[in-house]
Order: structure tokens, then sequence, then C-alpha cells
């Protein structure tokens, strides 16, 4: 079935083995995160195989897909309030940063006859989920006294949100305040998780910090690449996943429309760049299934030109190669094409060797 997303288990798996090598080398864990995929749980699996024994997600409708997977499940989302028993269900760990909600999370273990264990979120500046570093201790003092949860640790989230680049000093504060709370309330902590793949460069480089012994690591598994910088990772592949889509039409045209130009699907005013007369063609994937922005061709005469929601529109005039309708085109993709593609529900999606 085209459009496609194929994805390579043996690259996929490499990547895995790389990481954790990685992670544990410096006595650190890794969380592999399954939202990009949608957690498709043959992909899963593979990532359990080689050596990844958590499995982290945004959604509970993910963490239920992975239920057969022999891995402890991670609720990435701070909880929805409505979903407490469930997050309690199938969740092993879950990350907050509201009192009211662990309460809710504490009385629905208690009735299961369970104990959940959570992470605490500190915000360090990002301002995406956390509680502010100066709320920590009343937080905690607070959160100690909910019967029916064990704070397992803590942890943070930097670059997703506000861009800011994981450092010395924010991920030195992290395990300064997992240490204080330590001491002050008697806590026994297990998880110091500084971040998500933009902290990376930071152990690559030998300067994260000390105490730091988690890490939750979706994008550098996935596609091979740190996110504070955006660089690829040298040992990882970036080509586990290959979008291919079908020539539907392929023409010479101008390069510029004909006629008084109002808006596109999308409300926005095109601007048309004017090459002439060039082989236009036409693949059968658009806005509904990628991102063009996100899309980079393999063939690296080709460029992208445009799309509507089920169009993408492709220059092919500067291509040494024959295309002709029918032929299948490939693209690698960055992390919010991917996500989008993996959501599609009109995207097949093939997992082969
Ligand atoms: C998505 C997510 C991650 C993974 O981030 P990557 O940049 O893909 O490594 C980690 N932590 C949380 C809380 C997330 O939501």
């Amino acid at each position: 079935m085209y459009p496609q997303v194929e994805i390579s288990s043996s690259r996929l798996k490499e990547n895995t083995i790389s990481l954790k090598k990685l992670l544990v080398s410096r006595n650190m864990d890794m969380w592999a995160v399954t939202k990009c995929f949608c957690a498709i749980p043959e992909v899963a699996e593979v990532i359990v195989s080689g050596g990844v024994e958590v499995l982290a997600d945004s959604r509970i409708q993910n963490l239920k897909k992975l239920r057969d997977i022999k891995a402890r499940k991670v609720l990435l989302r701070i909880p929805m309030q409505h979903e407490v028993d469930e997050v309690v269900e199938w969740a092993d760990y879950s990350l907050n940063s509201e009192l009211e909600t662990l309460r809710l999370l504490g009385s629905s273990a208690l009735k299961a006859g369970k104990t959940h264990r959570v992470v605490i979120m500190v915000d360090l500046g990002d301002l995406r989920e956390g509680v502010w570093a100066d709320e920590i201790e009343d937080f905690v003092a607070e959160a100690v006294k909910i019967v029916g949860i064990s704070i397992r640790g803590f942890g943070v989230n930097l670059t997703c949100y506000g861009g800011v680049i994981p450092d010395e000093e924010n991920l030195g504060r992290l395990v300064k305040i997992a240490r204080d709370m330590q001491d002050k309330f008697g806590l026994e902590i297990e998880i110091i998780s500084g971040g998500n793949s933009s902290s990376l460069y930071l152990l690559k480089n030998g300067r994260l910090p000390e105490g730091i012994n988690n890490l939750r690591i979706g994008e550098a598994l996935l596609l091979g690449r740190e996110t504070a910088f955006g660089n690829p990772l040298e040992d990882l592949n970036q080509d586990v996943f290959i979008l291919k889509a079908q020539i539907v039409e392929l023409k010479e045209k101008p390069s510029v429309p004909i006629g008084r130009i109002g808006m596109d699907a999308f409300g926005n005013v095109p601007y048309h760049e004017d090459r002439g007369v060039i082989k236009r063609g036409i693949i059968a994937v658009g806005r509904q299934d990628i991102d063009p922005a996100g899309l980079m061709p393999a063939d690296g005469g080709l460029d992208i030109i445009g799309a509507s929601s089920d169009h993408t529109i492709i220059d092919f005039t500067n291509s040494p190669r024959e295309y002709k309708v029918g032929d299948i085109v490939e693209f690698s993709m960055d992390y919010g094409c991917l996500l989008r593609a993996m959501t599609s529900e009109y995207m097949g999606k093939l997992l082969v060797r």
C-alpha cells in the first residue's frame, strides 16, 4: 500500500543497542519513548529486543496497545483527572505536577490494591510541565502525605516547548532539588530523569551532571539525532523510517499559476517562484499525512514545491533520473512529519528487516 512508511527493524535495533550502551556506561537507564510511532506493538517489540526495559508514552491508549510487551510502562503526559483509574491500571509510573491529581491517583490506587509510582516534574524554565522550583518543597510536603502513591523521583523536561537547552546549570539544579527532597522527607529516590534527546549532547561530552540517572529518549532512537542542536549522532542510523509515495501525474507545466492569486486550501496566499516551464509531478500524499516542510527527498535533484491535503507537488526538472507515472519516490522525515505520517490512518506502515 502507498503511501507507506517503511520501518527498518534492524536499524532501529542497532540504534537501541548503541544508545542503551551509551547510557549504561554512565550507570544510567533509558526509557524508550513510543509516542512518535503511535506505540505500534511490533515496533516497540524491536526496541525491547534491543535491551530496553521501560517504554514511555504520553497517551493511555498507546500504553494499552503495549499490554502484551514485557516492559514496564510510563505515562509521560501529566495525567488527566478523568483517566486516573486507567493510569493506575496501565502505567507502572506516571509523571506528575498537580497535587489534586496525585490525590486522585492515590485513592484510585488504594481502591485497586496497588501503590502507584510517581515522578515529580520540576519546571526549570522551559515553561511546559512541572512544579516551579521555588515551590517544590511545599509541594513535596503535601505529596508525601498522600496514601496510595510512592514518590520514586524527580524529572525535568526541556527544549520541547520553550527551546531551553539542558546544561550543567539547570540539570545540576534538578539533582540538588532531588537530593534536598530526599534528605528533608526521607524519600527513596530511584529516578532523577534529566530530560529527553536534547540532553544527549551533554552525556556525549561528559558534561551531564553526576546524579542524573535516567533519560527519556524518543527522537534520537527513531531518527538518530540529538535535539539540542539537531545534529545527527554518529553510530546511529538516521534512516529507520522511509516514506514512500507514488507519482500520479507528471507533466511539463509552468511554475507560476495562471490567473489572479487568492488564498490556497489552507487560507494562505501562496508565493510562486518563476522557474519557467518545469517537469511537475504529483505524488499521492498530502498535508493530512505529512508536513511538506519536514520531508527530505532521497533523490537530491527533487524539490518539493508545495502540498495540499492529499497532493504533494514536486519539481522533477533537476533530477538525472527519468521518472514516470507509477514510480515510487522516497523521503526521510523530521520528527513532526514522522509523527503525522504515523498518525495518519491513510498511511501504510510496513516493518521490514
Ligand atoms: C515526548 C517526550 C519525551 C521524548 O522526547 P524526545 O525529544 O523525542 O527524546 C521525553 N519526555 C517527555 C515528558 C515527553 O513528552
